[in-house]
């Protein structure tokens, strides 16, 4: 393990790296975009139907506070982790795929930013939200062809 690796682990906060992190690790530091959310890289369990590639999870309310004093909520904001499992499609697809995940992944930021998109909620760890990733990745796919 070198030094680099160590800082972004420390970045990474709680999460945890699985050992088999590899690419994802190397130069994809946490990224923060003021209040909106981050991006991180983690370990993302997975279940029988899989292991996520990425995950949005929404985080704290986002309140905005207009010039006459009154407060606006403006949605939540997000926290886009990549999964470190060596095994997912992130470690071991081509820029396009990971590309793809990450405009998936945006659109899921959208929602939670209560901003149109065509994006859907899914979640991975059933039947019915895996399609519906299938299905946000495959609109994703069309309207950005490689
Ligand atoms: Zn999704």
């Amino acid at each position: 393990m070198t030094q680099h690796s160590t800082t972004r682990q420390k970045q990474a906060g709680n999460r945890r790296t699985s050992p088999g992190d590899r690419r994802v690790s190397q130069g994809f530091p946490r990224l923060c975009c003021r209040g909106i959310g981050e991006i991180t890289v983690g370990n993302i369990p997975g279940n029988n139907l899989g292991t996520p590639n990425a995950i949005t999870a929404q985080g704290q309310p986002i309140y905005e506070t207009q010039p006459d004093g009154s407060v606006v909520f403006r949605g939540f904001q997000s926290i886009i982790t990549i999964s470190t499992n060596a095994s997912t499609a992130f470690n071991n697809g081509s820029a396009y795929d990971n590309a793809i995940t990450l405009l998936h992944e945006l659109g899921h930021v959208y929602a939670n930013l209560r901003m149109a998109t065509a994006i859907t909620p899914d979640n991975n760890l059933t039947a019915a939200g895996v399609a519906a990733s299938q299905t946000n990745a495959a609109l994703v796919r069309s309207r950005c062809p490689q």
